[in-house]
């Protein structure tokens, strides 16, 4: 979060990012969080929170939609190495959550592949038609952050390492429009 100060600020640090450190995690890497964010071209983590190399596993999926692969590729450092820190970070103008949005609405599937990622971001449709609200798609897409975050939180894999307190699983909103990342559930105390 100090580095998404940063990048709204423009005071950016651009750390570790030069070949010294590309040789200190050569043989070993140790990041410090998981990051599940959006395809969108405008939403690459490492910017916009200002890391470096090393720094972040980052899994990136059309409306952040999950499925085995990619839930266990979110799974991979804290089960694996003791990750502390899962973000699900979704985004304002999401065009993956908008297409989901009317292909559900107006009962037309997308073509090929496209129509796994809507069947994927149909529990966050249904709950933004419950919230209802002015902004459908926006609620939908806030909705998918919230229930992806929820699932990991609560999975058998990951609930074990929440309860000892040593992972956290964090749901994040992303502004296009100011830079800024806002939390929207899960803040570790
Ligand atoms: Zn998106």
């Amino acid at each position: 979060m100090e580095g998404n100060k940063r990048w709204v600020s423009g005071d950016l640090h651009h750390p570790d990012r030069d070949p010294n450190r590309r040789q200190l995690v050569a043989q070993a890497q140790e990041p410090f969080g998981a990051i599940l964010a959006c395809i969108d071209s405008r939403v690459p983590p490492e910017l916009l929170f200002d890391t470096g190399l090393g720094d972040l596993y980052v899994m990136r999926t059309g409306g952040e939609a999950v499925g085995p692969v990619v839930t266990g590729s979110v799974e991979y450092g804290p089960m694996t190495s003791g990750t502390p820190l899962i973000v699900v970070l979704g985004h304002q103008r999401c065009g993956a959550v908008e297409a989901a949005y009317k292909s559900i609405r107006d009962g037309k599937p997308l073509p090929g592949n496209l129509q796994a990622i809507v069947k994927a971001l149909q529990p966050a449709y249904e709950q933004a038609v419950r919230e209802g609200g002015a902004d459908p798609v926006e609620t939908m897409a806030r909705a998918q952050v919230k229930l992806t975050a929820t699932d990991l939180r609560s999975n058998q894999d990951l609930a074990p390492l929440v309860g000892k307190g040593t992972l956290a699983v964090v749901g994040a909103y992303y502004s296009l429009d100011t830079g800024k990342v806002e939390v929207l559930a899960g803040e570790p105390s």
